[in-house]
């Protein structure tokens, strides 16, 4: 089965890409391959991060999602490893959205591969257990610090800080959560999940998962 959904990926994410590219203006791909490096990187890092944002809110947003995705919010205590432990399926469609476009948009392969090197090693930051702020720079590029809310267990932080690498996006839609002189402290979902990785694949399949809402409830009942 896993084979199948391994082989199948490649094919399917070919696809996606080949409709796509005849879709897209050629005049379109023209202009962004004729564009200087420098410049299709910067574009590269606000495309792909505008993909994992808007992926990234639906996975909070749908409740089918969220049961894929609280396997990553259920760590309770960050840690630069913390960013790999996420559900494959989670991982396929948040690569897809932050991927597909930048490549459907021919983009040089070496500004793709720039980013996605840089977006490992930022991944592994944000989620380390260092209370790190930028400063100004906070609204721009996502901090350890912006991160750490993100994962926060407390109500106000829930669904804020979506963005991956650019917190730009979101300043820019309004689900930011940077309260000043306070630290994020508590973090998981409220439930302990199975320890092991098959059980966590399993896991969000499984008919009596409970809502992060009702979670909060029992844990302040
Ligand atoms: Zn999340
Ligand atoms: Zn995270």
């Amino acid at each position: 089965m896993r084979a199948v959904v391994n082989s199948s990926l490649p094919i399917a994410a070919a696809f996606i890409l080949a409709a796509s590219r005849q879709l897209l203006p050629a005049g379109l791909l023209a202009a962004v391959a004729a564009q200087p490096l420098w410049l299709q990187l910067i574009e590269v890092f606000l495309v792909a991060d505008l993909g994992f944002y808007a992926v990234h809110r639906l996975f909070h947003s749908i409740p089918a999602l969220w049961r894929i995705h609280q396997i990553h919010h259920s760590i309770e205590e960050m840690d630069w490893l913390a960013g790999a432990r996420v559900h494959p399926i989670d991982q396929i469609l948040t690569r897809g959205a932050t991927l597909l476009p930048c490549f459907a948009l021919g983009f040089s392969a070496w500004t793709i591969a720039v980013f996605a090197v840089a977006y490992h090693w930022h991944s592994m930051l944000l989620h380390s257990n260092l209370r790190l702020s930028f400063g100004p720079l906070n609204r721009l590029i996502a901090s350890p610090d912006f991160h750490r809310w993100h994962h926060c267990r407390d109500r106000e932080a829930w669904d804020r800080n979506f963005a991956g690498q650019l917190s730009l996006w979101d300043f820019a839609f309004g689900t930011a959560y940077l309260p000043k002189g306070r630290q994020a402290e508590r973090f998981g979902i409220g439930e302990v999940l199975p320890e092991t990785y098959p059980a966590q694949l399993l896991h969000p399949f499984k008919r009596e998962l409970r809502p992060r809402d009702s979670a909060a409830v029992q844990e302040s009942g």
